[in-house]
């Protein structure tokens, strides 16, 4: 079965603000942040509103193990700063606690950023982190997401997330997230991407993966850039995102999309509108609409 989502909102109503948004778009899954992904202040869990939410899951056929959480993107376990380090730490676990608390089996994080440090080093900090934070038989496993070689960012490479891999303890607690615009700007030809697959197959295992962030980029392969692009409009193109969408192979694992709001028009710097409605309607029809962009604008414009 396609699963299908994209990032919603999660503070306004929590896990119910996050499925009725989702839902408006049509989508059988949903990613959120639990916070502001800049910041680390996070409300408490009502969990009024979160059975009220399981209530209205079960009424629309949405699995909680299809839900996605995303751990804020400025903790840094690749830090050796050993307070800031430490901070990383405790922060995802209790992030754990939180997703664990809402009944999310998913947490995706970013492994982090070698800041004035080698990569090895960064990767090591990373592992080490990890070995103080996974558990084993914990219900929600952490999704150390690929990268796209932005800067200093550890895990852009399968060498890289293959050396995490290997020396976490338990590994039974750690799965991956690919993410197709990072993936191309990292260096992986997605065209081929049946070649990544049987990579990631053989040194890690598909098993591995439970999540996978569907963007565009608006840059070329190997631009180590990280700017998402909607669909169909950037350097992958449809048709190859499609491919990942709908390979036999990831069938049932959840896909998220991560693509930019549009603006009122083409010149515009304000982005207003969420396009997962219609991308999602794109995915489903399996044809791109070259008129997407006004469909969206004249849906939210009034
Ligand atoms: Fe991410
Ligand atoms: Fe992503
Ligand atoms: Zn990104």
């Amino acid at each position: 079965m396609l699963i299908i989502g994209s990032h919603v909102h999660f503070v306004k109503d929590q896990l119910v603000g996050s499925l009725e948004e989702a839902l408006s778009y049509n989508a059988n899954t949903f990613m959120f942040y639990t916070g502001a992904p800049q910041n680390t202040i996070r409300k408490s869990i009502d969990d009024n509103l979160t059975k009220e939410a399981l209530k209205l899951m079960e009424n629309n056929n949405i699995s909680l193990n299809n839900i996605v959480c995303h751990a804020p993107y400025i903790v840094n376990l690749a830090n050796s700063d050993a307070e800031k380090h430490n901070f990383s730490i405790n922060f995802i676990k209790n992030e754990l606690q939180r997703c664990k608390k809402l009944g999310i089996t998913k947490l995706v994080l970013h492994p982090g950023s070698a800041v004035k440090i080698s990569k090895e080093e960064g990767l090591n900090n990373i592992i080490d982190g990890l070995n103080k934070i996974l558990e084993p038989n914990f219900p929600v496993i952490l999704l150390l997401e690929t990268m796209a070689g932005k800067g200093s960012e550890c895990g852009s490479t399968l060498d890289e997330l293959k050396y995490i891999y290997d020396n976490v303890i338990y590994k039974e607690s750690l799965g991956f997230c690919l993410d197709t615009c990072h993936l191309n700007d990292s260096g992986v030809d997605l065209e081929n991407f049946d070649e990544y697959l049987n990579e990631f197959a053989k040194q890690i295992g598909l098993n591995k993966i439970g999540c996978i962030h569907i963007n565009d980029s608006k840059n070329e392969i190997s631009s180590h850039k990280d700017r998402h692009e909607n669909i169909g409009y950037g350097t992958i193109g449809f048709d190859n995102l499609l491919n990942i969408i709908y390979h036999k192979k990831l069938e049932n694992i959840p896909k998220i999309l991560e693509t930019p709001y549009i603006g009122p028009d083409d010149s515009s710097k304000e982005r207003l509108y969420p396009p997962y409605k219609f991308e999602i309607e794109m995915i489903k029809n399996k044809i791109f609409d070259e008129n997407v962009l006004e469909k969206i604008r004249n849906y939210y414009k009034n």
